[in-house]
């Protein structure tokens, strides 16, 4: 055990509460088990599909035992951290609903604090300058064949580190850990994860350029906002003992951990765009909606122990649990993100999904439709959507006569006699004056046994003419639905262009 730690100094005040209440609010909800959960995104992307998951799970695990969600913005790479990346997420996250309380934490702005515990730990000796460089390091390892530090600073004279000091030379910091030993926690997915000290080595904890590293800061910012549950990628298994140090030589309570297992492409590698795998906001883009991409990524990993696949967030939220989070890697599938988005469009009410789908595209249907008209044409293709795009690109026959014919379509079943059938059924349908679903298939049946020819002969190059291709909704709904004048015009058309 790191020495020293009984001395820790008092947490930075995080949301103007003073120090001994943000200790109280701590204990008290440790008391109760109320948990406080962060999200952690580092902007320097999109908010990609792990990080909605983990974001998920945290909110998810905080609402079903009534705790907190923080967030918290990783932005201490300079370089690659963008203000348009943090806008980026805050915008996904409410999408999503996945509501933060309280104000974000930016790392950027806690400098200062990060300072102040490392110089903490130095003085407690929890903690050392490296003055070794980057040179002589490599030598050693080329030497040695270990890339563990080799502690060569570890137990120098003050009288030594104050001249490399007084000369300004640059130098890391470094934790002391201890040499013999393991160290063990029980992770909320995994279970049991032991490391042997001697895996580790004295990590650094603050870079030449004074700047801490993340084991450092995210041990400070975790400490400080009291979060009570860590809950991230198992990507971050192999820094928790790392972290664990930290806490035992500051003399912090260490929080619980549960490390979720990734997210794999088709092809067993982890999760990227080469998968077709996409930032938030292209899915919300694609049409997807956050219900779908919250139903879907919730069952990468996790398993609601029933067989129902589709189910909402307030489901998710009553039910969630990490007990039930899989310990094996989930595959990302397209297909089934498109299973499931289907499902969840076709449970919405078509009332509700005209209003959904002309807010993400006024331009899916032609003005002075009635609302009437729009639900009935919802309700004809709803079974057929996957996505909310989808249902303009299916819906364009009840606003416009087709403009061309599916050639594929024209070929397979443009006959010789097929002009005659048409005509016959146009004739047939000239004469039908109560427009309705059944009687337009009377007509139907009537014309295809007076000329004595399949049903499909007259079908398909019906549904050709009436909406460019092969695919549709029932011809009968389909045909009352558009009207009589429409229809007749329809199927003039194809007589007149084929
Ligand atoms: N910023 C880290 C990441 O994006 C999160 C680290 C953590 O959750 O501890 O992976």
């Amino acid at each position: 055990m790191p020495s020293g730690g009984s001395n820790p100094s008092p947490s930075t005040n995080l949301n103007s509460i003073s120090w001994p209440l943000c200790f109280l609010e701590k204990h008290l909800k440790i008391v109760f088990m109320v948990p406080t959960v962060r999200f952690a995104p580092s902007p320097t992307g999109q908010l990609h599909i792990g990080g909605v998951r983990t974001a998920l799970f945290n909110y998810a695990f905080a609402k079903k035992f009534k705790g907190s969600f923080l967030l918290r913005i990783e932005d201490t790479d300079k370089a690659r951290s963008k203000d348009k990346y943090t806008e980026q997420i805050l915008e996904s996250l409410s999408w999503l609903g996945l509501e933060f309380d309280d104000e974000p934490l930016k790392q950027s702005s806690r400098f200062d604090r990060y300072k102040e515990v490392i110089n903490h730990l130095i003085d407690t000796g929890n903690a050392y300058r490296c003055f070794a460089s980057n040179e002589e390091l490599e030598h050693i390892r080329q030497q040695s064949g270990s890339y563990l530090y080799p502690r060569i600073w570890r137990d120098r004279s003050k009288e030594e580190v104050d001249a490399k000091l007084l000369n300004k030379d640059e130098h890391t910091i470094r934790m002391r850990i201890p040499v013999e030993g393991d160290i063990s926690f029980k992770d909320l997915v995994y279970g049991k994860i032991n490391t042997k000290f001697s895996e580790l080595d004295d990590f650094i904890i603050a870079r030449s350029d004074g700047s801490p590293t993340y084991n450092l800061t995210v041990v400070v910012d975790d400490n400080d906002m009291n979060i009570s549950h860590v809950i991230r990628g198992e990507d971050h298994i192999s820094n928790t003992p790392k972290q664990m140090l930290i806490y035992m030589a500051l003399g912090w309570t260490i929080p619980k951990f549960g490390h979720l297992p990734m997210i794999l492409g088709s092809d067993g590698k982890r999760l990227s765009k080469r998968h077709g795998a996409k930032g938030t906001s292209e899915y919300k883009d694609l049409g997807y909606l956050p219900d779908t991409l919250i139903n879907y990524l919730a069952l990468l990993g996790w398993n609601p122990g029933n067989n129902d696949e589709i189910f909402d967030f307030n489901y998710l939220q009553e039910n969630f649990s990490l007990d039930k989070v899989n310990k094996k890697s989930a595959v990302f599938d397209t297909t089934k993100l498109e299973w499931v988005s289907s499902q969840n469009i076709f449970k919405i009410s078509s009332a509700k999904l005209v209003d959904i789908v002309s807010e993400f595209d006024p331009t899916w249907c032609s003005e002075g439709n009635s609302l009437d008209y729009l639900v009935n044409v919802i309700d004809l293709i709803k079974d057929r959507i996957k996505t909310l795009s989808d249902i303009k690109e299916n819906s364009f026959y009840f606003f416009n006569h087709p403009i061309e014919y599916d050639e594929s379509a024209m070929k397979k079943c443009w006959g010789e006699n097929t002009k005659d059938i048409l005509n016959s059924f146009q004739g047939e349908l000239s004469n039908l004056n109560d427009w309705n679903s059944s009687n337009i298939d009377e007509s139907i049946n009537k014309c295809v046994n007076v000329i004595n020819v399949g049903k499909g002969k007259l079908m398909q190059p019906l549904r050709i003419a009436l909406t460019g291709a092969l695919i549709g909704p029932s011809i009968p709904d389909l045909m009352n639905l558009l009207g009589k004048e429409t229809c007749l015009i329809r199927i003039k058309n194809i007589l007149k262009n084929s």
